[in-house]
């Protein structure tokens, strides 16, 4: 049998800690930690001077060091996840405050589910009374099988504000869940989202506000009509990185979800906001640190960070830095880069921003934090593949 060994850089993990950058072995993925800190607190002061409690969406990232730094030094009063599987991940890994802003079916996954509001507090959303209907079963069947009464799952039904995705789609479908959820034994209705996921990402800021004024007005009446069935509907949670301020200052979300904030990613940096400013002011905090493995003609280079290390649905990575030099296109292993100067020789490292944070994250192992040129930390990305 195999003895124990040392992990080894290049092979089980991307450096050690206190490496120069230009020992990682790449393709990894970089975190600037004093980009990353700056939007941290940036977000915090918005939160706190829009007056809405940040929940932070962990999908983004899927570390639960990322959630821990985000709950302390960011502010955030919890984290969301998309998946059980991820929540369970993070909560293991000592998160203790989660909601699962999505839908979740079936019957093993709902009782696992069920069985993480053991550990913490955990909250779900719905748009289905059949979804009501099993979670309620869910926790009462926990309960006769430990004895415990106590145990509630808190339950927010999820509208449709404009985006077509999940959600109820009238203001009486959402109050007719809203009665159904409170009156389940084991539930506890816990309010109302409303997540606008195409407007954040319209780069036009007047176009981006009549996206979200419409939404958020549906959203006011949504409430209301709670409210005006005598339930409590205190909590409105949605919104991101592209949107945030907007919902923010609009006076009918309590909680914003962003994620994004925290990491930046190309697609974010071409959203605009009045003054021509990325969203929030964030920073491009996440990179996929490539090395050049080949420059085959003038004014072409190739580098080692392809589609299984940056994530393409949101167009190509740009190249942080370096003034010039473009990614021309994307296969497994390769990037292939415009080089028109030939600036860059073999070996060289480039800095991509991914055009897509999440899907990119969800691609690697580890977080590689880097200060002054050096490794200061490695962060493993707990609940990377959690997808269930
Ligand atoms: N909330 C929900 C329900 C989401 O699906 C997402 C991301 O897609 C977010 C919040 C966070 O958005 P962003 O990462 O753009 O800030
Ligand atoms: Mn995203």
């Amino acid at each position: 049998a195999a003895g124990p060994r040392a992990w080894e850089p290049g092979y089980d993990i991307p450096a050690r800690l206190g490496d120069p950058v230009a020992a990682i072995a790449t393709p990894a993925l970089i975190v600037d930690l004093d980009a990353f800190e700056r939007n941290l607190d940036r977000m915090r002061s918005r939160a706190a001077d829009l007056g809405v409690a940040l929940r932070a969406h962990a999908k983004m990232h899927k570390s639960a060091d990322v959630a821990r730094l985000q709950t302390t030094r960011g502010g955030a009063v919890g984290i969301c996840c998309q998946k059980v599987s991820e929540a369970d991940a993070l909560m293991r890994a000592g998160i203790t405050d989660v909601l699962v802003s999505n839908q979740v079916v079936g019957e093993a996954r709902v009782a696992r589910l069920v069985r993480l509001a053991e550990r913490g507090r955990v909250a779900v959303c719905a748009d289905h009374p059949d979804q009501v209907a099993a979670f309620s079963r869910a926790v009462l069947e926990r309960r006769a099988a430990t004895g415990s009464s106590g145990l509630t799952l808190d339950v927010l039904v999820e509208m449709d504000c404009g985006s077509g995705r999940c959600g109820t789609g009238s203001v009486a479908e959402s109050v007719a869940l809203a009665r159904a959820i409170d009156a389940s034994p084991g539930l506890r209705f816990a309010g109302l989202q409303s997540y606008h996921g195409r407007a954040q990402h319209i780069s036009e800021p007047a176009e981006r506000r009549a996206a979200l004024a419409a939404a958020l007005a549906l959203t006011a009446a949504t409430r209301d009509a709670i409210r005006a069935e005598g339930l409590a509907c205190d909590r409105v949670t949605g919104a991101g990185t592209g949107s945030f301020e907007i919902e923010g200052a609009a006076g009918v979300h309590t909680e914003i979800q962003a994620g994004s904030y925290a990491f930046m990613d190309a697609d974010y940096a071409r959203v605009r906001t009045d003054d021509g400013s990325a969203p929030g002011g964030f920073e491009h905090a996440l990179f996929v640190l490539a090395t050049v493995v080949s420059v085959p003609a003038r004014g072409r280079a190739v580098c080692d960070a392809g589609l299984k290390a940056v994530a393409a649905d949101s167009g190509l990575p740009l190249v942080h830095g370096r003034s010039g030099i473009t990614a021309t296109g994307l296969s497994d292993e390769h990037c292939n880069l415009s080089d028109p100067d030939a600036q860059l020789t073999l070996g060289a490292q480039i800095h991509l921003v991914p055009g897509h944070c999440d899907p990119t994250c969800n691609l690697h192992d580890w977080y590689v934090g880097v200060r002054h040129g050096r490794v200061e930390c490695l962060w493993p990305i707990t609940a990377r593949g959690k997808v269930f």
